[in-house]
This record gives structure tokens, C-alpha cells and sequence, in this order.
């Protein structure tokens, strides 16, 4: 009690070691989940309010482990930046897509993007640019069907360098947008800079969007300064009728969460599209 400050460590001491053999293990098996199938992917459908259909869809990664089970992007994806693996999962999880995409387009699926995250470890590969453009070019796509979804954070580490990749990315075709927009940097003026097609306001301001005056404020802000950058913007997390109603009169694009659609596996997405294209 005495030195309370100075061994205040030795409180976490026990959790911290189930933590860390718990991701050491994880660690070790995610390593093998690539070999061994046990990633996949789900797609989770965008709406856009003009074209009163699904415009494109998010791709997101799955891991279902045979000692482990189910384990979150959020926890096997920082195991992975911090290995490094996340290298090879992001190339795959860019193949895997590029490979549905080609497929679907094959049975008729037009104008359909898939949008894809990218982790800032990827980001701060030299080689990034050239590795992706050679991924959707074997396998038949073009990169203009592909949205890459960067962070704010990851974006604003390095601006200079950022914007230079960017820059790049856009060369090659991508398109680009800022995800869970409003949690990162409080300086946007980065925006005008780098070419964004799209800003992704985080669910973290649509959950209490009715009833919080702060996030209403905040959620028109980034609706309007996407306006007037000529940039869309998409609110992720939208639940209920009354957000997306709400969404749609402050003049949002475009929508992605429970309400419309959970993430899908591929087969289901394919019966998700069409049945709303004939709707
Ligand atoms: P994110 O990019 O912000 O993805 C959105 C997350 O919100 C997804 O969680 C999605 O399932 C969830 N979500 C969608 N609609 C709703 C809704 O209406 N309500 C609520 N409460 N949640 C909703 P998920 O799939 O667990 O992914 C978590 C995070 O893991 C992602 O956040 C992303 O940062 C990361 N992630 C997923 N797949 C990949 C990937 O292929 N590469 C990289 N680098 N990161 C990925
Ligand atoms: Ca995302
Ligand atoms: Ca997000
Ligand atoms: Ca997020």
C-alpha cells in the first residue's frame, strides 16, 4: 500500500499474464489459420439512398479456429500487424475478393464494389501499390471496383508519406475512404490534400444519433464538410428505421449496418443482391 504508485504493475500482473499466453497461443495458431483454410470472408452490403439499392459492400475477415473458435478481427487482426502477418492476410483477404468480385461479375453482377480495409502496417509497405495492382489484375478486376478503407490515424502518422501512397493508389484506380471517421485526428485539413472519394462516419456517433445532440451535430458536420469536399460520406452502424431516416434528411449518401444487411456469406450475398435488384 505503501509504494502503491511505484508496484501499482503487480495489480494487472496476473490478468496480463493470461492475456499474453492466451495471445501467444492465438499468436501460434494464426499462423497456420492461412494454410489450413480457416479464414474466410463475409460481405456486408452498402445502401446508397439515391440509387435506392445496394451499391457495393465491405469486406470483412473472418477466422473460425478449430481449437479456439470464433475470434475477433479486432483481437487476430493487432496479433497480426504485430507479427507482421497481417502482410500475407491482407494480400489473401485481397485475392479472395478479387477473386469473388471476378466471379459475380461473371454472372452478371455489374457495378459492384467491394471495399476493403487496409491495415496501416500494409499501408507502410513499399511495395503496396504495385502488390495490389498485380492481385486485381490477375485475377481479372478493375481496380476501380475496389474501394480501400484506411484509417484516420494511419493516414495522418506520416501525412507527407500518406499522401504520397495515396496519391498513388489512385493512380493505379482505387478508390479510397476514410474509415471510422471522427474517432482519429481533430485536424482535417489533411482532407483537402489527399484524394478521398469517401468519408465513413463511425458507428461510435450514429448509435445515439436521436437522441444525442452532440452526435447529431457532430454527424452533420462530417455529412456537410463531405459535401462541400465533393466527397460521399457513409454512416456505418446504422440499426434502426429512425437513424437511417434521419441519415438520409441530413443528407448522407450512403448506409451500412444491421439494419439493411449483417456481413453475408458469399452465397448469401449473391441471393442478397438479387433479390433486391428485382425489388
Ligand atoms: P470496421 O472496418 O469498422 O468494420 C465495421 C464493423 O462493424 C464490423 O465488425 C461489422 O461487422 C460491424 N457492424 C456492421 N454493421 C453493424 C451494426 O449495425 N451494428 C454494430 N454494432 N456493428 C456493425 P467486424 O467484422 O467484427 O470487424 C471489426 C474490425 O476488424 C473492422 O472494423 C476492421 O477494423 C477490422 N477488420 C475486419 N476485416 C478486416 C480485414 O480484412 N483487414 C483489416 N486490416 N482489418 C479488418
Ligand atoms: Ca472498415
Ligand atoms: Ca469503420
Ligand atoms: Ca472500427
Amino acid at each position: 500500500v505503501k509504494q502503491q504508485g511505484r508496484n501499482n504493475f503487480r495489480f494487472f500482473a496476473p490478468e496480463m499474464q493470461a492475456n499474453s499466453s492466451r495471445s501467444l497461443a492465438l499468436s501460434h495458431a494464426l499462423k497456420l489459420a492461412l494454410a489450413r483454410n480457416e479464414l474466410s470472408l463475409v460481405y456486408q452490403p452498402q445502401f446508397s439512398f439515391e440509387r435506392q439499392r445496394m451499391h457495393a459492400a465491405e469486406v470483412l475477415l473472418r477466422w473460425q479456429s478449430p481449437e479456439w473458435g470464433p475470434i475477433s478481427p479486432v483481437e487476430f487482426i493487432a496479433m497480426a500487424e504485430h507479427s507482421g502477418l497481417i502482410i500475407s492476410i491482407g494480400e489473401w483477404v485481397m485475392r479472395e475478393a478479387a477473386k469473388q468480385l471476378a466471379l459475380w461479375q461473371k454472372q452478371g453482377m455489374h457495378n459492384l464494389v467491394l471495399a476493403i480495409n487496409l491495415s496501416g502496417v500494409q499501408f507502410n509497405q513499399p511495395d503496396l501499390v504495385t502488390n495490389l495492382a498485380r492481385i486485381v489484375r490477375e485475377e481479372g478486376v478493375e481496380p476501380a471496383c475496389i474501394e480501400l478503407e484506411l484509417t484516420e490515424a494511419v493516414a495522418l502518422q506520416n501525412p507527407e508519406a500518406a499522401g504520397l501512397v495515396m496519391h498513388a493508389l489512385q493512380q493505379a484506380g482505387f478508390h479510397l475512404s476514410i474509415d471510422d471517421f471522427g474517432t482519429g485526428y481533430s485536424s482535417m485539413s489533411y482532407l483537402k490534400r489527399f484524394a478521398v472519394d469517401k468519408l465513413k462516419i463511425d458507428q461510435s456517433f450514429v448509435r445515439e444519433l436521436e437522441s444525442s445532440a452532440d452526435d447529431k451535430a457532430i454527424v452533420t458536420a462530417i455529412i456537410q464538410m463531405a459535401q462541400s469536399l465533393e466527397m460521399k460520406s457513409l454512416a456505418e452502424g446504422v440499426e434502426t428505421q429512425a437513424q437511417a431516416d434521419l441519415l438520409r434528411e441530413l443528407g448522407c449518401h450512403e448506409i451500412q449496418g444491421y439494419l439493411y444487411s449483417r456481413p453475408l456469406l458469399a452465397q448469401d450475398f449473391a441471393s442478397f443482391y438479387w433479390a433486391q435488384m428485382i425489388s
